[in-house]
């Protein structure tokens, strides 16, 4: 110990306190470092900010990873792993943009619209961790699931804790809607709670269904305008209009058709007459 002036006594004491203050990463990697401050190759101040760095490092890990369970985003994706090249209706500077995360500040809606396997849900995740990486609080859920914790909530007559611990996270993630058919009574639930977080607390909405199909998705027509009238007062909407990564490399084997998904189906022509017997899929399997 020659240069630096620690003594065994004062490393002794180092450790102590590193044991005091509860930094037990830094305990680790302490006397590497102090081999390095010995060899010359580090400051003194290079040292502290190296020991100081290493705990850091570990508990924003570990504060990350509880965090992320918390707001039940159990699949974790990002915008690093976002193919923008495969998605050009997606504005890739309009999705970084969204995540410097300030719809979240200003209680934003972002509705992210567009068939299946457009990226919706790997994009609503990947706002979500950026949100937790920067210390807001998220929450994820798909609409069944809110809805049938809704449902139960009413039924142990918990509704309005249950929509209190709703309002408290600062994203709020709905993913999946329309999708299933709400079950009866499940718009009114859900307009309750859009109701209590309208203009406090920031939301991101995936559908694959259009504004105007949102009475069939709710089964009231009434019901979802009032969800929109909140939803889409302060609002951001992005439509993604493309080919679903999920069947990319098939795309050859898919028929026109399913390569671009419309968001809502055509009808088929009307006919005059006695309407078509019409013909169960079992029939035609048989
Ligand atoms: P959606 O919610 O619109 O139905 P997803 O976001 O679930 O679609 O995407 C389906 C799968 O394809 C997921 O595994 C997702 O990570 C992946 N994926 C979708 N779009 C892209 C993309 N542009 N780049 C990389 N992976 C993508
Ligand atoms: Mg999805």
């Amino acid at each position: 110990m020659t240069g630096t002036g620690a003594t065994p006594a004062t490393l002794d004491r180092v450790r102590r306190h590193l044991v005091g203050l509860k930094m037990p990463r830094a305990l680790e990697v302490l006397d590497h470092i102090v081999r390095q401050l010995e060899r010359g190759e580090l400051s003194a101040l290079d040292a502290i900010d190296a020991l100081l760095a290493e705990e850091l490092t570990i508990r924003e890990g570990r504060r990350i990873k509880a965090a992320l369970q918390m707001a039940r985003l159990t699949s974790i994706k990002t915008l690093d792993s976002f193919d923008f090249s495969f998605q050009p209706s997606l504005d890739r500077n309009r999705i970084l943009a969204l995540a410097q995360l300030d719809f979240i500040n200003r209680h934003e809606v972002l509705h992210l619209l567009g068939p299946p396997g457009t990226g919706k849900s790997h994009l609503a995740l990947a706002l979500g961790v950026e949100a937790v990486k920067a210390g807001r609080s998220v929450y994820f859920t798909t609409l069944a699931d809110l809805v049938a914790s809704l449902a139960k909530a009413e039924r142990e007559g918990s509704l309005r804790e249950r929509i209190r611990f709703l309002c408290r996270p600062q994203l709020l993630i709905i993913d999946e809607i329309g999708y299933l058919p709400v079950i009866a009574g499940g718009g009114n639930l859900v307009f309750q709670l859009v109701n209590a977080r309208y203009e406090r607390g920031a939301m991101v909405l995936t559908s694959n269904r259009g504004f105007s199909e949102w009475g069939d998705v709710f089964g009231d027509p009434v019901v979802a305008t009032a969800l929109l009238d909140r939803l889409l007062h302060h609002a951001i909407v992005v439509q993604i209009e493309g080919a679903s990564y999920r069947l990319r490399q098939h795309a050859d084997l898919m028929p026109d058709t399913t390569r671009v998904r419309p968001i809502t189906a055509p009808q088929p022509p009307r006919r005059r007459g006695r309407p078509p017997k019409l013909r169960s899929m079992d029939q035609d399997a048989g």
